[in-house]
Formats: C-alpha cells, sequence, structure tokens
C-alpha cells in the first residue's frame, strides 16, 4: 500500500543550553506520525531504559523507532571510554544505513551535536552524511554545542536559549518531565 512521502526533505538542528530540544524533536515525531509518515530515532551517548518516550512508542507509536547507541552512564568529555566512542561510531553507522534504506521520512539524530563536541564520531563523516541524503528525507539533529560547519549546512536552526531550568533551584530531574 502506498503511503505519503515528504516531497522535499530539510536538515534541522535543535541546539542551545536551554531545556526542550530532544522533546522538540519528539514533538515533530508525533506531528509526523500523525500523517502517515514514519519516524527513526537514533539515541547517542544514552543507554538508560528509563526514557518515557521509549516505553511510549513501544507501547502506542509503532511508527517511532527509537534506538539507543550508548552507555548508562555519562560520557566524560575528556576521556570517553573506548566502549562510548566505539557506540557513537556504530550509531553513525547505524544513521547511514536507515537513512540510505529510505524506509524513514524522519531521522532524528538525537545528541549527535554533543558526540561530535566531544569528538566521539568525526565531524566530515557527519557532514558527507548530510550532504548526501535523500532528498525526501528530514534530518534532525539535536544536542547542545552544535559545530558551526552543521550550522552552515542546515536548512533550520533554533537555539533554544537558558533564561530558568529548576535544576538550579534544586529540583532534581522528575519522571516524565526530564526523563
Ligand atoms: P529535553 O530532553 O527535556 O527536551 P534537552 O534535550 O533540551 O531536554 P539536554 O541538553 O539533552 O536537554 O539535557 C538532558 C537532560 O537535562 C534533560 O533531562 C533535560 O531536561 C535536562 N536539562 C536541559 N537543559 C538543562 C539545563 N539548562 N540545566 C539542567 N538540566 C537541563
Ligand atoms: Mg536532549
Amino acid at each position: 500500500m502506498s503511503r505519503p512521502r515528504l516531497s522535499k526533505g530539510l536538515v534541522q538542528v535543535y541546539t542551545g543550553n536551554g531545556k526542550g530540544k530532544t522533546t522538540a524533536a519528539l514533538g515533530l515525531a508525533l506531528r509526523a506520525i500523525g500523517h502517515g509518515y514514519k519516524v527513526f530515532m537514533l539515541q547517542f551517548m544514552k543507554g538508560s531504559k528509563d526514557y518515557g518516550e521509549l516505553q511510549a512508542a513501544e507501547k502506542y507509536l509503532p511508527n517511532l523507532i527509537i534506538v539507543q547507541s550508548g552507555l548508562e552512564t555519562f560520557v566524560s568529555k575528556e576521556s570517553p571510554s573506548q566502549a562510548d566512542i566505539e557506540l557513537a561510531r556504530r550509531g553513525l553507522e547505524t544513521a547511514k544505513k536507515v537513512i540510505n534504506e529510505q524506509h524513514y521520512d524522519l531521522i532524528i539524530l538525537d545528541e549527535i551535536n554533543v558526540a561530535l563536541d566531544f569528538h566521539l564520531i568525526d565531524l566530515d563523516d557527519v557532514l558527507q552524511m548530510i550532504k548526501t541524503k535523500p532528498p525526501h528525507i528530514e534530518l534532525i539533529l539535536t544536542g547542545r554545542y552544535v559545530p558551526q560547519a552543521i550550522v552552515e549546512h542546515a536548512d533550520l536552526v533554533s537555539d533554544v536559549s537558558l533564561v530558568k531550568h529548576p535544576y538550579y533551584q534544586g529540583c532534581a530531574a522528575r519522571k516524565g518531565i526530564e526523563y
């Protein structure tokens, strides 16, 4: 059965220090799914199954596939473990494969900007992936510290600025809000 495909897929970036980047991408996924599109999200540097979006996708959203390629622990920018590097690289290989298979309409590379900033993956590799993506696929890159070269190759860049966050009032991460 035929299904809709995007006539023009663009490259979007959600970056900045404020809260709302990953959840903006998930909101976009929800909107796209409502119109019959299929969404694949690959989460770099994340390995915890305790994210509500993983459970929601699995239970209620067959057209949203979320795959993680990271450890449950925080990555050290100065000395990432070999496993952190290996998982990020594998994640990028998976992303390239999924993009080229063209089975999904929106492909979200969650926290890929951070993986680049931490030098877990190669910037030229990611730029090449962006430049050669099939035209009807929308690519969404999230995470703080987006490299300027990615900004130059993106069609849409939203910089979420930190004005207030309850974390700075001592409020710990809340289930269903932060994860
Ligand atoms: P969200 O997943 O809620 O959309 P995000 O993707 O914008 O947040 P990240 O930079 O990926 O945020 O940070 C990961 C976690 O830290 C999330 O749980 C997020 O809610 C929280 N967070 C976001 N911004 C801040 C901040 N400025 N200070 C403290 N914690 C934050
Ligand atoms: Mg995020």
